[in-house]
């Protein structure tokens, strides 16, 4: 069929010859596939633990020099600002550092919210559920995936009035950044300078919250698409991909009385979840 299987020889000598050195020998193969999978499994689930202990670590060791920075830039800025007027006119470049100073404090800004953000994405603690808009979702989301996005347009289309879902933020973020990142992905082999669309649509049916997030990207072959949803199945590269993005979003959405689906329209994937709503709004 082409696939590969491993297979375990195993050999018994029975029976040894007297004199010419002889032997009978036993022996048998068996398809230790299943084993080899599983053992490999179980090596990445270990190594993404371990990447989980490291990013906590990192986030926590980042904190303090991040928060001197941005301490030691606005004391600079302060200074800058208690110069007189009639020194700053003669030397322009005050304006200028002060400018920068100012860049510097919003990225360290930045780079704080980040890091706080992926200690609680890190910290795997169970959280409760509160009633929460996909809105809010998105922008969690886009914030983490800033640099990976860059060759992408993401187009949102979440009503104003969309009812919320009773639901954990991380989890449904953490979906939403598989999404959006699998959408990203699609396009790696797409010709470089064409529009990369990833279109996250949301919208109510009586009792039901659906968010679409689709992409023009060429969709998903035939043969892939019944196994998205199967953990550790990936078509990436190893080291690019687990195969547990999709997995843990079927889990989230089935727990929570949801379903996501995986299609191909318009030229790209669908990926389609419906969630029931927390507070139906009157029209709904
Ligand atoms: P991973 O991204 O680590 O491979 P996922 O569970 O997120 O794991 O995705 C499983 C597989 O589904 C991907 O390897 C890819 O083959 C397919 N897939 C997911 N999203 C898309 C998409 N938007 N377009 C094409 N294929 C996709």
């Amino acid at each position: 069929s082409g696939t590969t299987r491993w297979l375990r020889n195993t050999l018994r000598v029975t029976a040894r010859a007297a004199n010419n050195g002889g032997a009978d020998v036993v022996g048998y193969l068996s398809d230790v596939t299943r084993e080899m999978q599983e053992q490999l499994q179980r090596q990445q689930v270990t190594t993404l633990l371990t990447l989980g202990e490291m990013a906590t670590g990192i986030a926590h060791e980042l904190n303090q020099p991040l928060t001197s920075i941005s301490f030691a830039a606005q004391n600079a800025s302060i200074k800058l600002a208690r110069i007189p007027d009639a020194i700053k006119a003669q030397a322009p470049g005050i304006a200028s550092a002060a400018e920068k100073l100012k860049r510097v404090v919003d990225q360290t800004m930045r780079a704080s919210r980040l890091i706080e953000h992926m200690r609680i994405f890190a910290r795997n603690q169970p959280q409760s559920a509160t009633p929460i808009s996909w809105a809010a979702v998105l922008d969690s989301a886009l914030e983490i995936l800033i640099a990976k996005l860059s060759d992408c347009t993401v187009l949102r289309d979440i009503p104003a009035d969309l009812p919320a879902i009773l639901a954990a933020p991380i989890p449904l973020e953490q979906i939403l950044i598989n999404l959006i990142s699998n959408a990203a992905d699609a396009y790696n082999t797409a010709l470089p300078g064409l529009p990369r669309p990833i279109l996250v649509h949301a919208s109510a049916d009586g009792g039901t919250v659906i968010l679409r997030v689709a992409d023009r990207a060429g969709g998903i072959p035939p043969n892939v698409l019944p196994r998205v949803f199967e953990p550790f199945f990936t078509t990436k590269d190893p080291g690019r991909g687990t195969g547990l993005g999709l997995a843990l979003a079927f889990g989230t959405v089935t727990e929570l009385g949801g379903t996501i689906t995986a299609a191909n329209a318009d030229g790209g994937a669908v990926f389609e979840i419906r969630l029931p709503a927390c507070y139906p709004t009157a029209r709904s």
